[in-house]
């Protein structure tokens, strides 16, 4: 069954001098109990899509289903309700919080916002949460300014996850920690989802954290899904899936630049409606690419796997 869902989403941003099209007609689900990966290069709008998602923005076009509603026209106080039930955790959340907190009082934010208990239920809950992503009671009088980066991003997680919310994003939130403390955060968030049920949007351009802990991923180029594969372990079909993957999974430097794929940073953004979105950095495109803009459709015999590209059957061979 299916948390949220995107129903051809769109969000344009009109700056002075030109418009983003940061995420341009995007359509998946997020089932249940599921740790939905998505990635891509910086800019890509990964955070757009995940403020979409929570309607921390309103979209330009599309809908955003959540639990069987349609809440893509809620007012800011019926969103309220919904509020509570959808969680962002963004990168340098951490950072933001008022140093001279204690971390009673930054968890205790949302619990004052949204529910009405008595002060003593309210303390018990912070205790509750604090223990389950590995801090024990002595922190709660601690200030901010007293934690380590790793400790900060658990007092995160805990503001996030205490009203016990139903959807939460994750933005690149080991993005930022040493290595040890990124895989005690990716396995706190994992043991957090099977024991109380979330379900979780992990945005990150971390490949191999996404790897590690999602169901399926969603790949993302200039605000256009260019994939979505459904298993880790499932090859990668899209060349510039293919690039992204090998550029992290390929334990020797000299090996990736002999892979048949293009993988520059590529600052520009082609207009859209002309062609493949990725048709620039492709060494397979050829004139249909530029021509005709290839649909995301599913791949026969490969159940809930979504390509977006006219020349799978070259990408499937040679990588
Ligand atoms: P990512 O999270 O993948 O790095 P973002 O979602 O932050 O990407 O950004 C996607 C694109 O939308 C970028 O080109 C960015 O400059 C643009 N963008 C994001 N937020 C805004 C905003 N509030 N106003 C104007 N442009 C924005
Ligand atoms: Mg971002």
């Amino acid at each position: 069954m299916n948390l949220i869902e995107a129903v051809n989403l769109s969000k344009v941003y009109e700056k002075k001098d030109n418009t983003v099209t940061a995420i341009n007609d995007v359509s998946f689900e997020i089932k249940k109990g599921e740790i939905l990966g998505l990635v891509g290069e910086s800019g890509c709008g990964k955070s757009t899509l995940g403020k979409l998602l929570l309607k921390l923005e309103n979209a330009t076009s599309g809908r955003v289903i959540f639990d069987g509603e349609d809440i893509t026209d809620f007012s800011f106080e019926k969103m309220r309700t919904i509020r509570r039930n959808m969680q962002m955790i963004f990168q340098n959340s951490p950072n933001a919080f008022n140093p001279y907190f204690t971390v009673k009082q930054i968890v205790m934010e949302p619990l004052n916002s949204y529910t009405k208990g008595e002060y003593d239920k309210k303390e018990k809950e912070i205790e509750e949460i604090l223990s389950k992503v590995g801090l024990n009671k002595s922190y709660m009088s601690r200030h901010v300014s007293e934690l380590s980066g790793g400790q900060r991003q658990r007092v995160g997680i805990a503001r996030a996850l205490v009203l016990k919310p139903k959807f939460v994003v994750c933005d690149e939130v080991v993005s930022s920690v040493d290595y040890a403390v990124r895989n005690q955060i990716l396995n706190l968030l994992t043991e957090l989802k099977e024991q109380m049920g979330f379900t979780y949007l992990f945005i990150s351009h971390d490949i191999s954290a996404v790897n590690r802990i999602c169901d399926r991923i969603v790949v993302m180029y200039l605000g256009n899904i260019v994939e979505i594969i459904p298993k880790i372990g499932n090859k990668a079909l899209h060349p510039y899936s293919q690039a992204l993957f090998a550029a992290v999974l390929v334990p020797n430097p000299r090996d990736r630049q002999k892979r048949k794929v293009l993988y520059e940073e590529y600052e520009e953004r082609v207009a859209f409606g002309s062609g493949c979105v990725f048709q620039n950095r492709c060494l397979y495109a050829e004139e249909t690419c530029v021509k005709n803009k290839p649909e995301l459709v599913s791949l026969e015999g490969r159940s809930g796997h979504f390509v977006a590209c006219h020349f799978i059957n070259k990408t499937n061979t040679s990588c």
